[in-house]
C-alpha cells in the first residue's frame, strides 16, 4: 500500500506525516486549519480538500486528532472519511481517544467495508520528529500486518496489544502512569527545594537509582529552567484523564490517585495554565509551598 492519507497536522501529526513523505509514500493531507496543510504541501504532500477527498485518494487513511468528537466528525461526519473511502480502505486512528469511541467508529467503518485500527502513540513531539514513537495498536491481526511497515516509519516500537479499543486502553494506562509520575516528581522536588537543598543536585543524585525514570529525565531539566512550553499540553492530559476516569468507572474500577491528579490539573487550568506542558504541574506545588524549583 503506497497511497496514504493523513488527517490532523498538529504538533504530532505534522512530523509524523513528514516522516511518511521522507519514506517515499504518496501522501494526501488535510487539516481544518489551512495553514497546516500549506506547510505539508510545500514539503511534497498533495492537498486534500476534505477528509472525504483524502479518503477517496488513499488506500490507508491515518487520523491524528485531539479527541473522540474530532475523530467522529472527521470519520463519520459530512464530507468525512467514510463518505470517500472505497471498501478495502484501512483506517488507522492514531489519536488518543476513549476506547469505547474507537469501537463505535470501527463498527460504523466495518459497515462500509473499511477495517480500522486504533493506534495511539507515546513519546511526544521529539519522538514524533525522530520517528521513534511507541505505537500501541488494537484491531484485527491481518489489518495490522498490512500496515505495520507504515507504522514502523513513525515509531521504533509498534506493538499490537489486542482487538479494537485495546490500543486506547493501553494509552490510558500509559497516561495514568505519566501523570502520577509527574505529580510525584513535583511533590518531592518542591519539598527538597523548600528544605534548602539544590534541586539540580537532588535530581543528579537520584536519577540513577530506583526513583529514576524516563519522566524524571524528560521533565526535571525543563522544570529547573522554568520551561513549560508544550510538548504535551495540560488540557490534553485532562482529556486523557477524563477518558481514563470514565472508562474506569464504567468498568467499576476505582482510580483514586488519577482523580487527585485530575483535580490538580483542573486547578492549573483555572489558573490559566491549560496550554502549559504537563511538566508545568509542578507550578501547583510551587504555589502552595511558596517556593520555585529552579537551577
Ligand atoms: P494538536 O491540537 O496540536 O493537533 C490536532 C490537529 O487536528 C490540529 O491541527 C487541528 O486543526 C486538527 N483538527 C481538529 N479537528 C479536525 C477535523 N475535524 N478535521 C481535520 N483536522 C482537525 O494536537 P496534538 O498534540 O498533535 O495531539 C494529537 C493527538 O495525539 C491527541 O489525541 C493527543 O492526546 C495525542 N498525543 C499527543 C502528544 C503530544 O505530546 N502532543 C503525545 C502523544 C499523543
Amino acid at each position: 500500500m503506497k497511497k496514504i492519507g493523513f488527517i490532523g497536522l498538529g504538533i504530532m501529526g505534522k512530523p509524523m506525516a513528514l516522516n511518511l513523505l521522507k519514506a517515499g509514500y504518496e501522501l494526501t493531507v488535510y487539516d481544518i486549519a489551512p495553514g497546516r496543510v500549506d506547510e505539508l504541501v510545500k514539503a511534497g504532500a498533495r492537498r486534500g480538500s476534505s477528509s472525504k477527498d483524502v479518503a477517496a485518494r488513499s488506500e490507508v487513511v491515518i487520523t491524528m486528532l485531539p479527541n473522540s468528537p474530532h475523530v467522529r466528525e472527521a470519520v463519520l461526519g459530512p464530507n468525512g472519511v467514510l463518505d470517500g473511502a472505497k471498501p478495502g480502505t484501512i483506517l488507522v486512528d492514531m489519536s488518543s481517544i476513549a476506547p469505547l469511541a474507537s469501537k463505535e467508529i470501527a463498527a460504523k467503518a466495518q459497515e462500509k467495508g473499511v477495517a480500522m485500527l486504533d493506534a495511539p502513540v507515546s513519546g511526544g513531539e521529539p519522538k514524533a520528529v525522530a520517528g521513534t514513537l511507541a505505537i500501541m495498536v488494537g484491531g484485527p491481526q491481518e489489518t495490522f500486518e498490512q500496515v505495520k511497515d507504515i507504522l514502523a516509519k513513525m515509531g521504533s516500537s509498534v506493538t499490537r496489544v489486542g482487538e479494537i479499543g485495546s490500543g486506547n486502553v493501553t494509552k490510558l494506562a500509559n497516561q495514568i502512569i505519566v501523570a502520577l509520575n509527574i505529580a510525584g516528581m513535583s511533590e518531592a522536588m518542591v519539598l527538597a527545594t523548600k528544605a534548602g537543598v539544590d534541586p539540580e543536585k537532588v535530581f543528579q543524585a537520584i536519577r540513577g537509582g530506583l526513583a529514576g525514570s524516563a519522566i524524571l529525565d524528560a521533565k526535571m531539566p525543563l522544570a529547573l529552567k522554568g520551561n513549560f512550553k508544550p510538548g504535551f499540553r495540560i488540557e490534553l492530559h485532562i482529556k486523557d484523564l477524563a477518558n481514563a476516569l470514565d472508562t474506569a468507572h464504567e468498568l467499576g474500577v476505582p482510580v483514586p490517585l488519577s482523580s487527585v491528579v485530575m483535580e490538580i490539573m483542573q486547578a492549573l487550568k483555572t489558573d490559566g495554565k491549560a496550554a502549559n506542558d504537563h511538566g508545568g504541574l509542578i507550578q501547583f506545588y510551587e504555589q502552595l509551598a511558596k517556593v520555585e524549583v529552579r537551577a
